[in-house]
């Protein structure tokens, strides 16, 4: 029966808090298998993004308390790179379990620190947790290749080897699931991990950390650092960390991938995001419309894989006052409020800037179907709310298009044919997904073969897809060259070994060296 953590552990909830009387709790560090209060005398205030409240204070961390964690991290692998890999896949097992029990507890704490709703906070610790459950195969999937015989008395045979140690840095909007792309797949390979989480959202993070080791995983196989640009940089530039897994905006991603790859690092970077919906109106109307309003309103648009822009084709355009009509009826509200579609947006910042590309659009020459501007949310007045908002009759060349809102704004456009709609998608630089709604098979097929997106959904909005396979963002949402998660993540966190032997019953006296290269016919 799996127990709750708190009951395992005797202690509250509050994980990796520390109170004092008259300051706001500060969220600890991970070193070493304990939770340390940072030295540091730089502190970032993170606010609940529905009353502004600050609920707790990240630390930015001292470059020894950064050291101390990366030293923790290269010494457990000595170990934890030699415990049998069943082992490892029963701490997963044992993971797997005190995640569900305590799912509540991570989804109200997400609803606090990152705003969306108790349900969707569900969905991004399920979504993560899949990916521990895919970790719980690790045997079957770090099996090499052997080639027996391969030339007289010889057989060559090829391990997955773990590579030391290993970082990732995650955004705000999966505090759960970005988290768990990472860590399950890093330590069940063998290697060592520092995670520096959003420092927006750091508290799920730390409960999935605690759980961990809850559930067996060692002293130093994952520690966690907090802080900003000090902290990535650090990352990219330590010696021992061999590679880096990043999830976030194009600017940081960008700039992680340079600088780590400058370093000798391994790195995969998964940025931002322009995923197009595309309706043709054979499509089931009312399905279509649900899953579109679904698809962009959801989570408060704070999705990288939210469907932001739909591309309605031919007669489809007579829908879209249907399409106002659901967007309306969906509820605004503090994410723990019960019936709350969509949550705040993550701060005031975020907030101005969705609301001046939905002015962008305006004065560039879009129509305004529906304002979310202005929303006053009674009781919660100083939330950063921002309402469904749909501009149509939108052009590529506007900013609002070729921007990246990141808020609950649907920007829609018009194409006469399928092929001008593929043209657009191929034209717009991000590569994340895209989703087509038909009842045409031969329209989907075409769609599919012609998109050049990496994740293609045929009516299904949001296509991240599940752990057997890989989340496969592409061009302008992707550096580097294996994905997260799936096959692609075990090449990530593993290196090849390739062991070429001979053993022979009775050896050939040679009577000289050979000097020529051995072509081991
Ligand atoms: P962000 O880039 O601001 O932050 C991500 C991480 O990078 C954080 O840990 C942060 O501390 C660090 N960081 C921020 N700015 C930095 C800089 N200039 N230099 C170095 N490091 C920096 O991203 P965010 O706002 O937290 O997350 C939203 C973004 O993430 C969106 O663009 C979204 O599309 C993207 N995202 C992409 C995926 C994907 O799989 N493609 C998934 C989730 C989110």
């Amino acid at each position: 029966v799996p127990m709750k953590l708190s009951a395992l552990m005797g202690v509250s909830l509050k994980l990796g808090r520390f109170y004092s009387s008259n300051a706001a709790p500060t969220t600890k560090l991970f070193i070493n298998g304990k939770m340390v209060e940072s030295q540091t005398k730089d502190w970032i205030d993170l606010h609940n993004p529905a009353t502004n409240e600050v609920v707790t204070r990240v630390p930015k961390s001292t470059k020894k308390e950064m050291e101390d964690a990366v030293e923790s991290a290269k010494e457990a692998f000595k170990s934890w790179s030699k415990t049998s890999i069943i082992t490892r896949q029963q701490i997963m097992f044992k993971y797997q379990n005190i995640i569900k029990a305590n799912m509540k507890e991570l989804a109200e704490n997400i609803t606090t620190e990152q705003g969306k709703t108790l349900a969707d906070a569900e969905g991004d610790v399920l979504r993560g947790l899949q990916v521990v459950e895919h970790a719980c195969g690790m045997p079957s999937q770090l099996l090499g290749e052997t080639l027996p015989g391969v030339a007289k008395d010889l057989d060559i045979v090829s391990y997955r080897v773990p590579l030391g140690v290993t970082a990732s840095i995650t955004p705000f909007n999966f505090p759960a699931m970005v988290p768990l792309w990472a860590i399950p797949m890093a330590i069940t390979c063998g290697n060592t991990h520092v995670i520096k989480p959003s420092e927006r959202d750091p508290g799920a993070c730390m409960m999935l950390v605690e759980m961990l080791q809850e559930a067996g995983c060692p002293p130093g196989v994952v520690n966690v650092i907090h802080g900003a640009h000090d902290a990535v940089d650090f990352i990219c530039d330590h010696p021992a960390i061999r590679a880096i897994s990043f999830v976030g905006s194009d600017t940081a991603g960008q700039y992680i991938y340079e600088r780590g790859a400058k370093n000798g690092k391994r790195v995969q970077s998964n940025m931002g995001a322009k995923n197009h919906g595309v309706i043709v109106a054979d499509a089931n109307k009312s399905n279509t419309l649900n899953q579109l309003v679904g698809a962009a309103f959801g989570a408060a648009g704070q999705r990288c894989m939210a469907l932001s822009t739909a591309v309605f084709v031919g007669e489809a355009k007579e829908w879209m006052p249907e399409l106002k009509a659901r967007a309306e009826q969906l509820k605004v509200n503090a994410g723990h409020v019960p019936g709350t579609d969509l949550g705040p947006v993550i701060s005031p910042q975020s907030k101005k800037r969705i609301e001046e590309l939905i002015q962008s659009g305006v004065d560039e020459g879009a129509e305004l179907l529906l304002d979310g501007r202005n929303l006053k949310v009674p009781g919660y007045e100083k939330g950063n709310f921002v309402g469904p908002t749909i501009l149509t009759n939108v052009k590529p060349s506007m900013r609002c298009y070729r921007e990246e809102i990141f808020g609950p704004v649907l920007v829609c456009l018009y194409a006469s044919t399928l092929d001008e709609a593929i043209d657009i998608i191929n034209n717009n630089p991000y590569g994340n997904g895209t989703a087509i709604f038909t009842n045409n098979g031969a329209t989907a097929r075409k769609f599919v073969h012609e998109i050049d997106c990496g994740q293609v959904g045929v009516n299904v909005p949001i296509p991240v897809p599940l752990p057997m396979f890989s989340f496969t963002g592409s061009r302008g949402s992707f550096r580097g060259d294996t994905h997260f998660y799936g096959k692609q993540g075990v090449h990530f966190y593993t290196q090849v070994k390739t062991v070429t032997q001979l053993w022979r019953d009775t050896d050939v006296t040679h009577s000289q060296a050979a000097v020529s290269m051995p072509v081991m016919r």
